[in-house]
């Protein structure tokens, strides 16, 4: 099964989505987690990843695409997998128009707590100006995707405010 995870930061999509993988048995691939540790390495293009990251905005899509690409390809995507953190934007969604998800699962929840949330994380690029930034792009270029997987008859929209189990829960009675 191919699944596609799309909310907010802090909605929740690292929580379920691991909870996901190990039901369906299939990886759980974060964009974000790709990045960040490239971001960590002592090279010229981890030098140039942190400094994108460290200022909030998105890293540029040839990037991107070729490392989802390249690791879409190896042998434990075969049966499938859930992705988060990609496609960011409408463009990077046609660059993968020919994998045929199954499902799009949105986890919805409202932005006020999103911010409460990530302040409470802590992660080195949790500080408000930069959860601020990215939330901005979600909002301006991530939630039309929304609109596009409608359209495709696969979004599926999960309330994110209640505790983790029922969350789970509601996504497996979806992906039936
Ligand atoms: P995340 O862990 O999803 O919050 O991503 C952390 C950072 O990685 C983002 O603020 C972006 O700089 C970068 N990033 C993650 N996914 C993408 C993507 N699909 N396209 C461009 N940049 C991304």
């Amino acid at each position: 099964m191919k699944i596609l995870l799309i909310g907010p930061q802090g909605s929740g999509k690292s929580t379920q989505g691991k909870l996901m993988s190990d039901y369906l048995n299939i990886p759980f691939i974060v964009t974000g987690d790709i990045l960040r540790e490239i971001a960590g390495s002592d090279t010229a293009e981890g030098k140039r990843l942190k400094e994108i990251l460290e200022s909030g905005n998105l890293v540029d899509d040839e990037t991107v695409v070729s490392l989802i690409k390249g690791r879409l390809q190896k042998d434990d995507c075969k049966t499938g997998f859930i992705l988060d953190g990609y496609p960011r934007t409408l463009e990077q969604a046609q660059s993968i128009e020919d994998i045929n998800f199954e499902k799009a699962i949105y986890i919805k929840i409202p932005k006020e707590e999103t911010l409460k949330r990530l302040l409470k994380r802590g992660r080195t690029d949790d500080i408000e100006e930069l959860i601020n930034r990215r939330l901005e792009l979600y909002f301006q270029q991530t939630e039309p995707l929304l609109e596009y997987y409608k359209n495709k008859g696969i979004l599926v929209e999960i309330d994110g405010m209640g505790d983790i189990e029922k969350i789970q829960s509601d996504i497996r009675e979806k992906i039936q």
